[in-house]
C-alpha cells in the first residue's frame, strides 16, 4: 500500500497516510507538496504529482512521543524481516547473547532471524560458532514508529525521518 509522509509545519515527521488522503490535503490547501514523485493521480478535475512527503500548512501540537516498545512486530521490521545471519526471510526473534547466559531483552541484544538460524544457534555465543551479525541492532529513534508496520517503506522518507533504513544496507549486501 502506497503511503505519503506527513511532516507538520515544522519539519517534524507527524504520520504517514494514504495516498489519496495526501492529496486531499494538498487540494484542500492544508498541507503543501514536499517531495513528489514522477507519476501522476488524476481526480476527476485534477491531474497531481504523486505526493511522497507532504507538509501542514498550519502547526500542530504534538504530545510527548515515547519510546518504541520492545515488541516482535517492532522488531521484525526494523529489521524488514530479514534474518541478521543469513538475510533469509526472518520470522522468529533471536537474542544475540541468549538469556540463557546473561543476555538481556533490549534492543541491541534482539534481532530478526529465520527459524532454522535461531535453532542452529541455540544458547551459544557468536564467538563460539563463528557467526557475526549482518548490522548492528540499536534502538530505533522514535520517530520510526511512524512508519514501522507499513509494507512499503518509502526511501525519501529517511532524511525526514532522522533514520537510516535497514532496508536499504540489506538490499545492498
Ligand atoms: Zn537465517
Amino acid at each position: 500500500m502506497a503511503g505519503t509522509l506527513v511532516l507538520n509545519a515544522s519539519y517534524e515527521p507527524l504520520c504517514v497516510v494514504p495516498m489519496r488522503r495526501a492529496v486531499v490535503l494538498i487540494l484542500a490547501e492544508k498541507a503543501v507538496m514536499v517531495e513528489a514523485g514522477d507519476e501522476l493521480m488524476h481526480s476527476a478535475t485534477h491531474a497531481i504529482q504523486v505526493p511522497r512527503v507532504v507538509r501542514l500548512c498550519r502547526y500542530v501540537r504534538v504530545p510527548y512521543r515515547r519510546q518504541i516498545p520492545l515488541t516482535r512486530r517492532a522488531i521484525l521490521a526494523r529489521d524488514a524481516h530479514r534474518c541478521v545471519y543469513c538475510a533469509l526471510r526472518a520470522d522468529t526473534i533471536d537474542h544475540v547473547i541468549p538469556r540463557s547466559r546473561g543476555g538481556r531483552n533490549e534492543w541491541t541484544n534482539v534481532v530478526a532471524a529465520c527459524a532454522r538460524c535461531n535453532h542452529r544457534k541455540g544458547d551459544r555465543l557468536l564467538a563460539e560458532i563463528g557467526w557475526s551479525l549482518s548490522r548492528v541492532p540499536v534502538q530505533p529513534p522514535p520517530t520510526v514508529a511512524l512508519v514501522l508496520g507499513w509494507a512499503k517503506r518509502d526511501p525519501t522518507w529517511d532524511r525526514y525521518l532522522g533514520y537510516e533504513s535497514p532496508i536499504a544496507e540489506a538490499s545492498a549486501s
